[in-house]
């Protein structure tokens, strides 16, 4: 089905730039087939299913068509429900970002009459509302529709099952004959077309059909996964099922800008695709990707378009497809040459209807998966590791080091410890023995590249932790003498130096102490990025961090003091919300 460039289709520069800004990098076949019309002036029947981008479909048109100059109502959206009307109204917003001046005003039932009186004598020109409500409020003479250029129904099959059929008739025929229609629904019931033909003019008839494409061979998942949950599902299912080659889809750049740099920080190998990036930028990307010297490639579906790679073990649908036909276009680089693939699939939200009518149109077989706990996830690393340890030692592929293993059995070492040490080493384990065991390791051998790309980036998972001084930060509770003992200030002539020694700053808690981190509320930073960040990034678990404060421009959090060292030598350099941090101690 045709997509075409948003530049292609007459847009204003305000709405490209908004587009852009929304990290869409082309319309979708509904937006394609319906903004030329929309803007020509002329009615449209639009039918395609939600998801498909149908919003932006009209939206666009609308926003082209306000003129900002004027402060009364000159479009009106019908949406069946106030969840639609606010996410339409949300959508509207982001469209005219740049249009200054264009006000748009969800209004519905249940929201008190006093809101929306008033944003309506502010003059809003965009009125997106629920049937009986905007009825109601043409009756109290709050909402004036002479001004109306343009109506849209929004999901009209679903606003008839509900019963606003009058309350829909009587809008329509209170409006100006002059206005453009705009009809959207899923399906075309014969009551739909009979009030389309008293309601339109020559409409254009647009129908997105989703493809029922073979899907291949592919075992295809979906995980009903929380927005912020999304990148340790994610990670989770990476590390439980071991895999090493797949492409992770995001549907704008944003996303997979954001991703693969939670992704790089927290110790996979990674690169990105997307419509930002020169010719030359991708055509390096794919020749590193094709000869596996990373393992995921995180790309929008315009970027990966062409794009010839067999044998990925996996397909992530990070964000849903636009509709069946990128999805099973998307899933289709997994499971070639006879081979079996997986595609997983994260829904968030109202997303299961809209996977549940892409499978339905496509007939698709889409299982429920459950995200895996991280006792799973570790269990499963225990086990690849040891099944790696076991095929090294029946195939007797290691160098010998018998010198070193004697002379630690000659000290009286037992061999199980020898070997247990070593493991712990080997999982980037600490030297010392109080320091906080952290997770197995996910045994993940970041190739040579990565690591010159992680150290300007952030420091892989793969290599070793810092091993930590002798002596830890100790606990405050547990602390030296100066701070249960303060010397009194007359007594002590000359303080001796170490009273002026600085000491870690007590946390909240006992057994913890602060460490500031150099970003804060001026970069949109919240308490789960700083854990997230933490514990993706040492692997330790995310209790270790307690009480945080945000500040403008720094964060103090409390970290459990025996694990301070290794949180500050593992951020050091990490990114987070575009800045490298730089944790330090807080002392007192
Ligand atoms: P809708 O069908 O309008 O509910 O849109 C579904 C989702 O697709 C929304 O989250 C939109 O922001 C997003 N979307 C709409 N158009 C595009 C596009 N051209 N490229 C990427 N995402 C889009």
């Amino acid at each position: 089905m045709e997509k075409r460039p948003f530049a292609e289709l007459g847009l204003s520069p305000e709405v490209l730039k908004a587009v852009d800004k929304m990290g869409f990098e082309e319309a979708s076949p509904i937006q394609t087939a319906v903004i030329p019309h929309g803007l020509a002036g002329r009615d449209v029947i639009g039918q395609s299913a939600t998801g498909s981008g149908k919003t932006a479909a009209f939206a666009i048109p609308v926003i082209e068509k306000i003129d900002v100059s004027k402060r009364a109502v000159q479009a009106l959206v019908l949406c069946p429900t106030r969840e639609l009307a606010v996410q339409v109204a949300e959508e509207f917003g982001k469209l005219a970002y740049f249009k200054k001046g264009l006000l748009e005003l969800p209004i519905y039932g249940g929201q008190s009459y006093e809101r929306q009186y008033r944003g309506l004598a502010a003059g809003a020109q965009v009125v997106i509302g629920t049937p009986g409500r905007v009825m109601d409020h043409m009756q109290r003479g709050s909402l004036k529709l002479d001004n109306l250029k343009v109506v849209v129904l929004d999901e009209a099959d679903r606003m008839l099952d509900m019963g606003f059929r009058e309350d829909i008739e009587h809008i329509l025929s209170s409006v100006p004959k002059s206005r453009q229609m705009l009809f959207f629904s899923a399906t075309m019931p014969h009551l739909i077309q009979d009030l389309i033909k008293r309601h339109s003019r020559d409409p254009a008839w647009v129908r997105i059909e989703a493809h029922a494409a073979n899907a291949p061979q592919v075992d295809q998942e979906f995980y009903e996964v929380d927005r912020r949950s999304k990148i340790e599902a994610l990670t989770r299912l990476i590390d439980l099922h071991d895999f090493r080659y797949g492409i992770i889809f995001c549907s704008t750049k944003i996303m997979v800008d954001e991703l693969d740099e939670h992704l790089h920080s927290r110790g996979y190998a990674c690169d990105r695709l997307h419509g930002d990036l020169s010719q030359m930028q991708r055509d390096r990307v794919m020749e590193k990707f094709r000869r596996r010297a990373f393992e995921f490639l995180i790309a929008t579906d315009v970027a990966a378009r062409g794009l010839d790679v067999d044998d990925l073990e996996v397909v992530f649908n990070y964000d849903l497809p636009n509709d069946a036909e990128d999805y099973t276009h998307r899933i289709g680089r997994t499971g070639r040459a006879g081979k079996s693939g997986r595609a997983i699939t994260f829904v968030s939200g109202r997303e299961i209807y809209k996977l549940q009518s892409m499978a339905h149109y496509a007939r698709l077989k889409i299982s429920r998966g459950r995200v895996p706990s991280m006792g799973e996830v570790e269990e499963a690393r225990e086990e690849v590791f040891l099944e790696k340890l076991r095929r090294l030692l029946d195939e007797k592929k290691f160098k010998s080091h018998d010198r070193i293993v004697d002379a630690l059995l000659e000290q009286g070492y037992a061999s199980t410890d020898i070997a247990s040490a070593l493991i712990h080493l080997l999982q980037g384990g600490a030297t010392d023995a109080k320091a906080p065991a952290p997770a197995p390791a996910p045994e993940r051998t970041a190739p040579k590249w990565v690591e010159n790309k992680a150290s300007a980036k952030s420091a892989p998972t793969a290599r070793a932790m810092p091993t930590p001084r002798a002596e830890p930060p100790r606990s405050p509770a547990k602390s030296a003498a100066p701070e249960s003992a303060p010397a009194p200030a007359a007594v002590s002539a000359k303080p001796t130096k170490k009273s002026y020694e600085r000491k870690p700053r007590t946390g909240r808690e006992p057994g913890f102490v602060t460490v500031s981190f150099n970003v804060g509320s001026a970069q949109l930073i919240t308490p789960a990025d700083l854990v997230g960040k933490v514990a993706g990034v040492t692997r330790l678990p995310a209790a270790v961090v307690g009480a945080i404060d945000i500040h403008e421009n720094h964060t103090d959090a409390d970290v459990a003091a025996e694990a301070a060292e290794i949180v500050i030598a593992k951020l050091e350099g990490i990114p987070l919300k575009g800045v490298k941090l730089k944790p330090a101690l807080v002392t007192s």
